[in-house]
């Protein structure tokens, strides 16, 4: 479902991705964990095309967008439509209702007739658990019901794959749970999912893959099992050993 060749990104002198290849086949969770700094965000934000890396190739979807031409801005747009990202820091309107939100990408980006869209709308809050609150301002949500409306928008344009970045880190202790738990479901749904997350009970818990990044490079990854009780790397051993 997703696939990168020699993906690279710089900012001015700083190398930050450095050929990244990376594979994720439909229906798998993989969960990418590193250090700060090390290009984890920036990889996410590429396969959304939110940045744009100087060389490589990235497909989803059966698109594919080589990064050495020059993209069109309907190549650009049809792409990013592939991919729903959810934020570290939810981003939601302030000024819109919960449903407003979630119906916003639909409606000003894919054209859909507001009733669809409403429809589909109450449809993904009250997937997500908030039926009683499509009428609410973010302000008068808690950190956690925001990322759930941030999930279900996401959901909104039926994204092939979901990306995460660090979606509770943001959030107090006590409302991370509930995040989880929705992210949790739709890992049981099947549905494509890379998590940037500092959660490792929810990385062993529910990913088909871990990646360990580490100055802009695939370190090493493997099944939870392995990558967390048997690491193979000396920089994977020593940031396990930090965290835990
Ligand atoms: P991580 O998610 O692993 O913490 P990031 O992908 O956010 O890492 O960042 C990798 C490196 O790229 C960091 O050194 C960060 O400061 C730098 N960086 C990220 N975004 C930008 C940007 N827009 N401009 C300049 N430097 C950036």
């Amino acid at each position: 479902m997703i696939s990168t060749q020699k993906i690279s990104k710089q900012f001015g002198d700083l190398v930050v991705l450095k050929d990244i290849d990376l594979e994720v086949e439909k229906g798998k969770v993989v969960v990418v964990i590193g250090p700060s700094g090390s290009g984890k965000t920036t990889l996410l934000r590429c396969l959304n095309l939110l940045e744009q890396p100087e060389s490589g190739l990235i497909s989803i979807d059966q698109q594919s967008i080589d990064f050495g031409k020059k993209l069109s801005k309907k190549e650009i747009r049809s792409f990013r439509k592939k991919s729903g990202m959810v934020f570290q820091t939810y981003n939601l309107f302030p000024h819109f209702t919960a449903l407003q939100n979630v119906m916003e990408g639909p409606v000003t980006v894919q054209k859909v007739n507001k009733t669809e869209a409403k429809k589909r709308a109450v449809e993904l809050l009250t997937k997500v658990g908030l039926k009683e609150k499509i009428d609410v301002f973010p302000y008068q949500l808690s950190g956690g019901q925001q990322q759930r409306v941030g999930i279900a928008r996401a959901m909104a344009i039926d994204p092939k794959v979901m990306l995460f970045d660090e979606p509770t880190s943001a959030l107090d202790p006590e409302l991370v749970g509930e995040v989880l738990l929705v992210m949790k479901d739709l890992a049981k749904e099947g549905r494509t999912m890379v998590v940037v997350t500092h959660e490792m009970k929810f990385a062993k818990e529910v990913a088909d893959e871990v990646i360990f990044m580490d100055e802009g490079k695939i370190i090493e990854r493997g099944e939870p099992v392995d990558l967390f009780e048997r690491p193979k790397e000396e920089r994977t051993k020593k940031f396990l050993n930090l965290i835990n």
